[in-house]
């Protein structure tokens, strides 16, 4: 039970990375929390089984909007919502479009209208991502940027930014996007490119030669002591995860829904990516890395490099970890893990 005046706050995606980081946040703050958890979610509960016990978890999926009913029941009024719940990988949303809509987009929005329904006073904070941006109009982008979308994560996501700006003006809802650049952490999937990497440069220093995750393709990342990448020049705006989910939390703190972007405001490629990596653990980065056309994308983003300045004066957020931290964090997970 609840103590009077304790705030109640309900996570869509608290498996993930960021779930898992905005839990201990709101628990560290005395909210109570509730997560919305899929059947399949019981054995990769990794990022939250230190915290588990603290949670409330209900089982439920954003495909079924029945459970979201459920979901409703269970907690009554909540006082903020995170919608964190998604198919996220944009490469992956090129093999799965049409999915990656039904839980990224139609997702979010059926958690609008079960929150109409049954919250209406929750504050929500909406998931939108610097892939609205795409294939970039300007540089850097900031919140007056225009979107043009490159893929179909990028759609999706378009979509429930679009949705939740309608349900502000039509309902009177309070439903806030920040539109956050790529974030990291040692608890990212690794089926994106920096914990890949991470993985690779962790098992070349172990002397691994065959890993026992497997890439996008179905084989072992590291294969014969090497790991196959796509676009090496891809660049990305890579921040610390902890820094971004608490600018969610800050958001839900405003009088009004607003938009933010999120970001570091510092480019690089997957390049300077993989010589931090390898540097981290005194290797030499091409000794180690193949370019491989099948992880190379049918279109590419980007490049993408937010300005924070909004979020800085209006939040106060400030990035807290460099870039050679945050993969030097990263590989040091996977050598601990490994060892
Ligand atoms: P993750 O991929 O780590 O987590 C996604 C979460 O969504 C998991 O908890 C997953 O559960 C859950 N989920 C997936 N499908 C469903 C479904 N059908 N029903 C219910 N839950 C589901 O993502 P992140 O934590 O990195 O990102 C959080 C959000 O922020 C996402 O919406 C992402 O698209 C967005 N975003 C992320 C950025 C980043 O760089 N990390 C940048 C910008 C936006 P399960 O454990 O069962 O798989
Ligand atoms: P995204 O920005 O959310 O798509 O995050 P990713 O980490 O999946 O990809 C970041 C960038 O790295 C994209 O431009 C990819 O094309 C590029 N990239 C290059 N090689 C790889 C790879 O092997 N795997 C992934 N996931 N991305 C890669």
């Amino acid at each position: 039970m609840s103590e009077p005046n304790q705030k109640k706050a309900l996570i869509t995606g608290i498996t993930g990375q960021d779930g898992s980081y905005l839990s201990e946040i709101l628990l560290n703050k005395d909210y109570e929390v509730y997560g919305l958890i899929r059947r399949s979610s019981d054995t990769k509960s990794e990022n939250i089984v230190h915290i588990q016990d603290r949670l409330h978890l209900i089982y439920g999926d954003l495909i079924d909007p029945t459970s979201l009913v459920e979901l409703f029941r269970r907690t009554g009024e909540v006082d903020e919502v995170y919608n964190l719940a998604a198919q996220s990988l944009p490469g992956l949303s090129f093999q799965q479009p049409v999915y990656t809509a039904e839980v990224t987009a139609l997702g979010a929005h059926r958690v609008f209208e079960a929150v109409r329904r049954y919250s209406p006073h929750a504050k929500v904070y909406q998931a939108s991502s610097s892939e609205l941006f795409g294939w970039v109009k300007e540089r850097p982008q900031n919140e007056d940027t225009p979107f043009n979308p490159a893929n179909p994560y990028a759609a999706s996501k378009l979509y429930a930014h679009s949705i939740a700006q309608i349900y502000n003006k039509s309902y009177d809802m309070f439903i806030a996007c920040g539109i956050l650049f790529n974030h990291e952490s040692p608890r990212r999937g690794l089926g994106f490119v920096t914990q890949k990497v991470a993985y690779a440069a962790a098992c070349a220093k172990l002397g691994i030669k065959t890993s026992q995750h497997l890439n996008e393709e179905g084989e072992p990342i590291v294969l014969d002591g090497k790991v196959a990448l796509g676009n090496l020049e891809a660049s990305r705006d890579w921040g610390f995860a902890r820094d971004y989910v608490w600018a969610m939390w800050k958001m839900l703190q405003l009088d009004n829904p607003e938009i933010f972007v999120v970001a570091t405001g510092e480019l690089h490629t997957v390049r300077d990516l993989c010589e931090v990596a390898f540097k981290h653990v005194e290797l030499n980065w091409q000794d180690y890395v193949l370019e491989d056309k099948r992880f190379v994308r049918p279109t590419e983003t980007g490049p993408l490099i937010g300005d924070p300045s909004r979020a800085k004066k209006l939040l106060g957020f400030e990035p807290t970890v460099t870039f050679e931290e945050l993969i030097g964090m990263m590989v040091d997970m996977h050598i601990a893990k490994l060892t």
